[in-house]
């Protein structure tokens, strides 16, 4: 089916009680991987690029293949846009035919996050493409922002809902709720009691930030609160690199490429069926294309 927008397959999946897998893409294999996995499992998908991935492969290429795996593909799939800063890039994503866009003011004060999320909002709104705004500091790193332990910050729960209250169409909510990218150095602390909050009060679906590393109790939990997007980047770029990695190190002498991109792409797809599952949005294809 054509790409889809993300605000109705969140809200289906808010209502209905289960999350989106949302992986960060590396390269064709893996989109195709990723769809793969979602056709298999009858599931809803967001292929969601990082600025950093767009700057290496362009705008064109990466919604070519996509566009082109998601006609293939009997199941809904958006093309999201993840953490970005820059107007100037969320403006080419939205030409070249991204169904959403983050939009990513956390390192600011709440005045101005509030400011320029909702120009961007307005954007959005008018050129009829979802758009995730995030709130507190989420920690580790996602591209080449840092943010070390010490300046992670919880959302505010008033703040959060004046944010949504201003925007109240946002295809879904990103507030720092303790979650980190990267890999977790020790537990990870989830404050349920103000994802439940905030899930609550706004109605908002929201996105869970730095999947890699929780439990499945942690992710079935989240979900239940209010969770309707799970991001997953770390586990699919080591998937990635262990598929290859892997395949060479068990046969030096295979002169032939194509069967270390099948390695590659049957790692990174069992890690996303597996997650799949997980979220409860396997069988949920039809559910979510409903809107
Ligand atoms: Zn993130």
């Amino acid at each position: 089916m054509p790409l889809a927008p993300m605000a109705p397959m969140l809200r289906s999946a808010r209502r209905s009680g289960y999350a989106i897998a949302a992986y960060n893409m590396i390269d064709y294999n893996s989109v195709r991987s990723m769809v793969a996995a979602a056709v298999d499992l009858d599931a809803p998908l967001i292929v969601q690029v990082s600025v950093k991935t767009v700057r290496h492969w362009g705008y064109r290429p990466i919604a070519s293949w996509v566009r082109a795996l998601a006609e293939d593909a009997p199941v809904p799939v958006a093309l999201h846009l993840d953490h970005c800063t820059d107007v100037a890039v969320i403006r080419d994503c939205i030409d070249a035919g991204w169904t959403s866009v983050m939009y990513d003011g956390s390192s600011k004060p709440f005045e101005e996050n509030l400011a320029t999320s909702s120009e961007i909002y307005a954007l959005t709104q008018a050129a009829g493409v979802g758009l995730e705004a995030e709130i507190g500091a989420i920690g580790g790193v996602e591209d080449d922002k840092v943010v070390a332990g010490d300046a992670a910050r919880l959302a505010d729960f008033d703040e959060c809902v004046s944010f949504c209250e201003a925007m109240p169409n946002l295809a879904v909510f990103a507030p720092a709720i303790g979650t980190a990218h990267g890999m977790y150095r020790g537990e990870p602390v989830i404050d349920y009691t103000l994802l439940e909050r905030v899930a609550k009060t706004t109605g908002m679906p929201i996105a869970l930030h730095g999947g890699t590393g929780l439990t499945e109790q942690q992710f079935k939990r989240c979900i239940g609160l209010g969770c309707a997007k799970v991001n997953i980047s770390t586990m699919h770029k080591m998937l990635f690199i262990k598929g290859f990695v892997d395949l060479a190190r068990d046969k030096p002498d295979l002169g032939e490429p194509l069967p270390f991109i099948a390695a590659q792409h049957d790692a990174m797809k069992a890690d996303v069926m597996a997650m799949i599952k997980t979220f409860g949005s396997a069988g949920k294809a039809a559910d979510a294309a409903a809107g």
